[in-house]
């Protein structure tokens, strides 16, 4: 065996003790969900366990990338996916993609059913203006659309939150997520968040730690407040009397970002309580159940 000849057998036989140190043990996850139901609108907590620690690990399902997030190990990760509020029944497979510590990278599939969901209809009466906005107003509501939309397409890759999520009002719910809205007769887009009934003035806290990102007077929301809790979860909470927050502020859960009131588009004093995922809206009740230490059955 000449010199090349001699480096060509240890190339090979190297590459293929990598390839069988590889397949001896290659990286594969045990995965349990927790969710309320597996239907439009809500929050499904993923639980991937692998058989060595990970140097990151990703879902993609319905066209989006979800985050997971390690334990001090790096062998159990966690993850929130959203179900949008649109989304048809069907199988979804979420495809998850890992990366050991050593750099091999390792695909795995987990199916996800979801059912079909009936939301509740429901008829309001409000200011005319509301329904058919001033003409004078169409550019600032479009502006304001503009802002909250950019604010949550935003994904910090950091993850601010954590630990379970606390309803920022005592109140119970007055109007359901989800409800499709025909105000003043004629039909608009579906409830994308929780109404909690509330007096006016009820102080509003923060359901987890966040940087508040957006505190402002909105046309159909009145005194908005968004809270960026990292990793595409947002919460936004809308019709304030006051504000108790400014924009950059970071706060901890349960610390007070403003006050219960009536501005914008309202019947009457409550909390509206939106919460994004990743741009898909779901049930913030259905946040608090996932990340509670509750039975869900
Ligand atoms: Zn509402």
């Amino acid at each position: 065996m000449n010199l090349p000849e001699l480096a060509l057998t240890l190339l090979i036989s190297f590459f293929s003790a990598g390839i069988q140190g590889a397949e001896s043990d290659p990286a594969r996850l045990e995965i349990s969900q927790r969710f309320r139901t597996l239907q439009p609108g809500e929050v499904v907590l993923i639980s991937a366990t692998s058989n060595q620690p990970l140097k990151s690990l990703e879902g993609k399902i319905f066209q989006k990338t979800f985050y997971f997030y390690p334990d001090s190990n790096s062998t159990l990760w966690s993850g929130l996916i959203g179900i949008d509020l649109n989304i048809p029944a069907d199988l979804y497979r979420l495809n998850l993609q890992g990366v050991t510590l050593t750099g091999s990278r390792f695909d795995q599939v987990h199916d996800l059913r979801v059912s079909d969901k009936e939301f509740p209809t429901r008829h309001v009466t409000v200011e005319q203006k509301y329904v058919d906005p001033p003409p004078e107003e169409l550019k600032r509501i479009g502006q304001e659309s503009k802002r909250v939309k950019e604010l949550f397409s935003t994904t910090s890759p950091a993850r601010i939150w954590e630990g379970p999520f606390l309803l920022p009002v005592p109140g119970t719910t007055t109007s359901g997520f989800g409800r499709r809205s025909i105000i003043n007769g004629k039909a608009r887009s579906p409830h994308s968040g929780t109404d909690l009934r509330a007096k006016e003035g009820t102080p509003v806290k923060a359901p987890n730690a966040g940087l508040v990102v957006l505190v402002s007077n909105l046309y159909f929301s009145g005194n908005t407040v968004i809270v960026d809790h990292g990793q595409g979860l947002y919460s936004y909470f809308a019709h304030l009397s006051r504000f108790a927050t400014e924009e950059g502020e970071r706060v901890v859960a349960g610390q007070i970002v403003g006050h219960v009131g009536a501005t914008g588009r309202v019947t009457g004093p409550h909390l509206h309580w939106t919460v994004r995922l990743n741009q898909s809206r779901v049930d913030p009740l259905s946040l608090i159940a996932v990340l509670s230490g509750q039975d869900l059955d």
